[in-house]
């Protein structure tokens, strides 16, 4: 397959990290991963927005601009023939002896990009997942998509381990987030889902869920909630680029509702993929 490398299009094979690069030794950098229909980049200007907050957040300069690197992913598609699929890209602070303060010359950023074909539905889950509870032992800046992902990685096993698919994580009982998504609930007819603050990743999905609901007049609370209201909800789901809306059916030994999707996560999901069907036909 083809990669972008900064501002090169190469094989695969070609693309060689330096070992003093800042994103391999600190995780110095910030990522996102976009889901493409039909040869497009889906909810492309949000996730464009979202890179650039992050870049700002970790004082990060991006090697060049949103319009030119969307051009350059746009090429990446074609380049490698995709329709349906992902576009994974990083940006790293650059490669310099190794320091943990910012280098005092800047120096460039490195950009790579790359794409993963998938069918259409290979990683949707309509029947519903389970998921287990995980301590949520991250820094307190997960409102920023950067590349250091070692409390997500240590809860995603532990929760494979478990035989779950996901990990939703707490603070002291506090519900923040999935370890690769936003968690949302349902009681008594309401949609909830923790604020977006430092605590979570706002997600494209969550976003995009929250103008449906509305749009769909579910009444909506963001606001923090707490791992016996997440046992005691009607329905639960997740969002992310991957699942889209996801119902979650069993968390750990416990029956979400009557272990079955909710009828409002169906809705959200049925609008969802509306809206998606409409994006490909367009
Ligand atoms: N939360 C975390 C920790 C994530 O890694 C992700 C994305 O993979 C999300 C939430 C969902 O974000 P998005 O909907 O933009 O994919």
């Amino acid at each position: 397959s083809t990669i972008l490398y900064n501002d090169q299009f190469m094989a695969r094979e070609q693309g060689k990290v330096d070992m003093e690069d800042r994103g391999y030794q600190f995780g110095d950098g910030i990522y996102e991963a976009l889901r493409v229909y039909n040869g497009e980049m889906f909810l492309l200007d949000l996730h464009m927005k979202r890179l650039n907050r992050s870049a700002r957040e970790l004082r990060l300069t991006l090697p060049y601009d949103t319009d030119h690197l969307v051009e350059n992913l746009n090429k990446l598609i074609k380049d490698n023939e995709m329709n349906d699929g992902y576009v994974y890209f990083q940006i790293t602070r650059g490669a310099i002896a190794r320091k943990h303060r910012f280098p005092e010359k800047p120096i460039s950023s490195v950009l790579t990009a790359s794409v993963e074909a998938t069918t259409q539905d290979e990683d949707l889950y309509p029947d519903g997942i389970k998921a287990s509870l995980i301590d949520d032992i991250r820094w307190l800046r997960c409102d920023i998509k950067t590349l250091n992902l070692l409390g997500n990685v240590l809860a995603n096993q532990e929760a494979f381990e478990k035989g779950s698919a996901e990990a939703i994580l707490h603070r002291d009982g506090v519900v923040t987030e999935g370890s690769t998504c936003n968690v949302f609930i349902v009681k008594d007819g309401v949609l909830i889902t923790h604020p977006a603050n430092h605590f979570i990743l706002n997600g494209i999905t969550r976003l995009f869920v929250l103008q449906l609901a509305e749009q769909l007049g579910i009444p909506v609370e963001e606001r923090t909630y707490t791992t016996d209201e997440l046992l005691d909800a009607d329905e639960a789901f997740i969002t992310s680029t991957g699942v889209r809306v996801t119902p979650v059916v069993q968390i750990d030994e416990h029956p979400v509702g009557d272990g079955k999707p909710g009828a409002i996560t169906s809705r959200l999901l049925d609008a969802f993929n509306h809206e998606i069907a409409q994006f490909i036909a367009k």
